[in-house]
């Protein structure tokens, strides 16, 4: 792995169909755990990292402190990280020389977390009254090295990196300014968006589809944001700016979805979702399609139960779309 390249490959969550075949995720969401041991074994080894007087006794202090300790969800991570090419340890070091501002600016960002457990569970709830059928992780959240914002692990849990969430005013950011990693600044969410991204992730666990083609993609990330929207009655962190523009703009946008769907291209999907913000448009805005796709089909649906889990199960995304009627809104039929 060359060191040149200074960290963020730029990582989101796989959507696939491994969570729901595993054991891990419990029907009971008053079961969940919430694992935030790592988070604090991060900032006690952090402080601990001062007194290093050489690389290797930060190595060791590091390993002692943070890696040894390592819940069950991060060393799953780390182990695979590592068969990726990465040193863990040498990449930890580097992101803390690197960017020392910005992690010395989210320590109690990340420690609080603790304090949204509540809403986060809440939440759970409210979406196993929605779908009897959902199963939920257990979370962890650790601290990584800028590289992965959240995952699903193959045993059945969800790992957040938190030092992505930890945006707010007092958020030191100026360290990647001017460099190619300038873009990491968009990347990082607003830390009040946190509960909203997690609740949004356990939805991706109830998928029963494994078309990945850019309807099935779409509609699978509106609807978690959907689902979402509807337990926690609004919307937080980035969504709030998303929706301001997806409403402004909402015809051209359908249109162009439109013609990228007629058109067929297999790239066309980064146009919508995994960007890295470098287009003529706000990234990501596949989610917003997604959204109204599943708000109309929802609305007009009879049986409301029904339509919940038609929606989240996206097993035929081209059937939701024609009875959603969402093309019509527009004078169009499809
Ligand atoms: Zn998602």
């Amino acid at each position: 792995m060359k060191k040149a390249v200074l960290l963020f490959v730029y990582f989101y969550f796989a959507v696939n169909g491994a969570v729901y075949a595993t054991s891990n995720p419990k029907p009971d969401p008053g079961r969940v755990k919430f694992i935030t041991s790592d988070v604090d074994n991060f900032w006690k080894m952090h402080a601990r990292l001062k007194k290093a007087k050489t690389y290797e006794d930060s190595v060791t202090t590091l390993k002692k402190y943070y890696l040894d300790k390592a819940s069950s969800g991060l060393k799953e991570h780390l182990a695979d990280e590592t068969k990726k090419g990465f040193e863990v340890a040498e990449w930890y070091l580097l992101a803390l020389k690197s960017y020392p501002k910005f992690f010395a600016s989210i320590k109690q960002h990340t420690l609080s977390i603790n304090q949204q457990k509540k809403a986060m569970q809440a939440a759970m709830i409210k979406e196993k009254e929605l779908n009897p059928n959902a199963v939920f992780p257990d979370i962890y959240f650790v601290v990584g090295f800028i590289n992965t914002p959240g995952r699903f692990l193959n045993s059945g849990s969800i790992l957040i990196g938190t030092e992505f969430y930890a945006l707010t005013a007092t958020t030191d950011t100026t360290e990647f300014a001017g460099t190619p990693f300038a873009v990491f600044t968009e990347a990082i969410e607003p830390l009040d968006g946190l509960p909203f991204t997690v609740v949004h992730e356990t939805i991706h666990a109830q998928h029963r589809t494994d078309r990945k083609d850019l309807l099935t993609s779409v509609l699978k990330e509106g609807v978690a944001d959907f689902i979402t929207y509807l337990t926690m009655g609004e919307f937080k962190g980035g969504t709030v700016a998303m929706h301001a523009y997806g409403n402004a703009n909402e015809e051209k946008l359908w249109k162009l979805f439109k013609s990228d769907l007629e058109g067929g291209k297999k790239d066309a999907i980064y146009r919508w979702l995994y960007s890295d913000g470098s287009g003529d448009m706000p990234r990501d805005l596949g989610y917003y399609i997604g959204y109204k796709i599943a708000e109309t089909y929802y609305a007009q649906a009879t049986d409301k139960k029904q339509a919940i889990v038609d929606i989240i199960e996206v097993a035929d995304a081209d059937k939701i779309l024609e009875q959603s009627g969402y093309a019509n809104k527009f004078g169009a039929t499809r």
